[in-house]
Parts: C-alpha cells; structure tokens; sequence
C-alpha cells in the first residue's frame, strides 16, 4: 500500500504521533494552519469521506470523539476549536485516506475560502 497515511499509521513514516489505539490515530499535520492542527485517522485505509458505509458508523463516531478528548487534553475546549473533513477536489483533499482536521489555539474564520 503506497498510502501516505497507512504509512504513518504503521510507523513506516515518522510523524508527531499524539494518540493511537486499535481502531484510530492522531498526529500533528506537518504543515499546522493553526498553533494545535492534528489528523485523527482510522487505521484502516478509507480513501474518501464518499467511500464511508454504514458499517462504518462506529468508526467515524470514534474519530469525531478522538478530537473531542484532544481538545479537552489539550485545553481549548472551552475556548473553542474546529474539525474539518475535507473530500475530493471541491473540498481540498489532498491526501486520499480519510482524515479528521482538529483546529485549536485561536480564533479561527468563517466562512473557508
Ligand atoms: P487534506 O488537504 O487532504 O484535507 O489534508 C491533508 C493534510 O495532510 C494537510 O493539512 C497536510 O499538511 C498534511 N500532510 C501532508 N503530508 C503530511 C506528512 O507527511 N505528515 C503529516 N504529519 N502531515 C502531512
Ligand atoms: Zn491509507
């Protein structure tokens, strides 16, 4: 599997790991839009958010609870924060295995770009 992600997921490519289980793994973006920007993603290579079944419903309640309990950890809960998924070319989807954005420590705009 030539997947970046997958790579990371199994330690084949280093990154600044923050959370892993059995199911889902989080690590800093290389590239942090925000001073807390992590990727929550499942182990399992999904290539896109269209690519989700129902099969699959615990699994994305996981990724969404993962990001909530960073950003508890991480103390911006209160202040507030966000998660992104983005999906295909319209959406801003570079990397084709399905990945959470998490967003803290500051204000962040809306609406995107
Ligand atoms: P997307 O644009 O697909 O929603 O998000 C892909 C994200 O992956 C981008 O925010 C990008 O900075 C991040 N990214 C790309 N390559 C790497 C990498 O090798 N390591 C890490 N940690 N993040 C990466
Ligand atoms: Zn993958």
């Amino acid at each position: 599997m030539s997947c970046l992600f997958c790579k990371i997921a199994n330690g084949e490519i280093e990154s600044k790991l923050v959370y892993a289980d059995d199911d889902v793994v989080a690590f800093h973006d290389i590239a942090p839009q925000a001073p807390t920007h992590i990727l929550c993603i499942p182990r399992r290579h999904i290539s896109t958010l269209n690519d989700l079944d129902e099969a699959d419903a615990q699994l994305s309640g996981k990724l969404l609870l993962t990001a909530r309990r960073l950003a508890k950890e991480l103390g911006f809960a209160e202040d507030g924060y966000r998660v992104v998924m983005n999906c295909n070319g319209h959406g801003g989807q570079t990397v084709f295995h399905i990945h959470l954005h998490l967003l803290g420590g500051r204000a962040l705009h809306w609406p995107p770009g």
